[in-house]
């Protein structure tokens, strides 16, 4: 991965695998594997040294929330030293909404309803996170015509979600693993435009990669519409700090 962020030519780089505590501690979901994270931390920390002044690797996390699962990302909190953790929803009412039974049992305003209540308890976790990951996630194997998540359709939540995201400092997540979402990134213009709106900020880029191929991919795109949208800064984050990167 980091071979294939220095051949799309870029100077900062941050690994935040997935940590699944939500599924460590949800009935039904053993079969998800979770990462070694003593290797993990060592192979980063080893690789970091390895690149040093050819590429910045920061060192990053992605929790998937759960309130269940609190108690073991502050463990981990404490026991690894990070430049930046995502907090993410995954689980939605405690169900995968990356499998098509999740939609089964309900409407499409339901499931995205349920899916934005659950990011906005998620902003109100106990332990230290940086960035909201892809908000919309809900979106990406949602099985209708229609997949967007429009922010006309469910303002009143989006608003409360972004004005908590403002007031605790925490950066709005653009997240380019959007294929066949009908979007670029995630979340859709219109919340993007909203959040300038209120006075948001702070915008981190994430390309969700998973696999080299997909590293940075439509980062071009996601510069041009926060320009198109007056953001004048992106960010990266070093040890919890955002760092601006003009645009
Ligand atoms: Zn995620």
């Amino acid at each position: 991965m980091i071979e294939g962020a220095l051949a799309r030519g870029l100077t900062y780089f941050a690994i935040t695998d997935h940590c699944d505590k939500d599924c460590q501690v949800l009935p039904g979901f053993e079969y998800i594997r979770q990462i070694d994270l003593p290797r993990r931390f060592e192979e980063i920390a080893r690789l970091r040294d390895e690149y040093r002044g050819r590429i910045d690797v920061a060192v990053g996390i992605e929790y998937g929330w759960l309130a269940a699962a609190d108690p073991l990302y502050a463990e981990i909190n404490a026991r690894y030293e990070t430049d930046i953790v995502i907090n993410s929803v995954h689980l939605v009412s405690g169900e995968d909404c990356y499998l098509p039974q999740f939609f089964f049992s309900r409407t499409q305003r339901r499931a995205y309803t349920e899916y934005l209540q659950d990011v906005s308890a998620s902003l109100d976790a106990p332990y230290d996170y940086d960035v909201v990951g892809h908000i919309g996630y809900v979106i990406r194997k949602a099985p209708y015509e229609d997949k967007i998540l429009h922010y006309g359709d469910y303002s009143d939540l989006l608003d409360e979600i972004l004005r908590k995201l403002i007031s605790k400092g925490k950066a709005l997540e653009l997240n380019s693993h959007a294929e066949g979402t009908g979007l670029d990134f995630l979340p859709e213009r219109a919340t993007l435009r909203r959040y300038r709106e209120l006075g948001g900020e702070l915008v981190t880029f994430g390309s969700d990669a998973h696999a080299p191929i997909n590293i940075a991919r439509n980062y071009n795109i996601v510069c041009d519409a926060l320009k198109d949208i007056g953001f004048r800064y992106l960010f990266k984050y070093k040890a919890h700090s955002p760092i601006p990167i003009k645009l």
